[in-house]
């Protein structure tokens, strides 16, 4: 029986006063791989920072691993990639190499020394990736789908239980972006990794998870794509179009 490895309750959350989540319930189960959609602004983002204690939630309880979020601590057990790499300093002194031993850093208490266990992560992450004939390039000299490569490397480096990323794709021409969800496709199905992705392409998104989270500030839906599909609720949401848009590809 698959087990709750993320649960939420009750959550809601405010910017300075303005709230942006409303009373969010759900649980994701090991394994899973949960496509998170909705429409800019609808709280998505908002709701991973919560998750990963970015932003600190005074209304609702989440837990992770079954430890209540305020105890937990075994942060290399998840990997994250977040958003925004258009916004990469492309003058950052460091190699791909480096970039991903760095994510070994979230597994140390101080003093944070790296050993030869660091090293011998830090080539698998790179092998599994494909790239480790670039460990020695500087981040800022390669292109969109060679530095995402090496971003999720650094998030795999722990071999997290589970990877949230947030539009990882949105930079990548069509043909990276295929073979960044086939190697999303192979943790999941192969490694048991859970896989929570943001994404604005809730056409496709079909195509890869398996479950749907639909957020506009209210958690409009959660469950599989199936459910979704047949659900007479969501085809009044939606409107039948849209929601055979999402649907038509599964
Ligand atoms: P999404 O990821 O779905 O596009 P976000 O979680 O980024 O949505 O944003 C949800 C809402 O919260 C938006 O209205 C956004 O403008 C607002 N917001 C996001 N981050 C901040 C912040 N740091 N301070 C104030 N408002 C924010």
């Amino acid at each position: 029986m698959q087990v709750d490895i993320i649960t939420i309750e009750g959550l809601s959350f405010a910017y300075q006063g303005t709230e942006v989540l409303h009373d969010i319930n759900c649980a994701i189960k090991e394994g899973d791989y949960v496509g998170v959609v909705g429409p800019n602004g609808s709280g998505k983002s908002t709701l991973i920072r919560c998750l990963l204690g970015l932003n600190r939630v005074v209304q609702g309880k989440i837990s992770l691993f079954g430890t209540p979020q305020s105890a937990f601590s075994a942060w290399d057990r998840i990997g994250f990639l977040p958003q925004g790499l258009q916004l990469f300093n492309p003058n950052f002194p460091a190699t791909v190499e480096e970039i991903v031993k760095l994510g070994r850093l979230s597994k140390k208490s101080f003093p944070r020394r790296f050993t030869s266990a660091d090293s011998t992560a830090t080539t698998q992450a790179l092998e599994r990736m494909g790239i480790s004939s670039i460990r020695n390039k500087l981040i800022g000299e390669l292109s969109g789908g060679l530095r995402q490569r090496a971003l999720l490397a650094r998030a795999l480096v722990n071999e997290p239980d589970i990877l949230i990323l947030d539009e990882p794709t949105t930079a990548l021409d069509p043909e990276t972006r295929e073979s960044f969800y086939a190697t999303l496709q192979d943790l999941n199905a192969n490694k048991g990794t859970t896989v929570i992705l943001i994404t604005h392409d809730s056409a496709t998104i079909g195509l890869y998870a398996s479950k749907l989270l639909y957020l506009d500030k209210k958690m409009i839906f959660f469950g599989s794509f199936g459910e979704f599909c047949q659900s007479p609720n969501m085809t009044e949401v939606f409107g039948p179009q849209n929601q055979h848009l999402i649907c038509h590809r599964h």
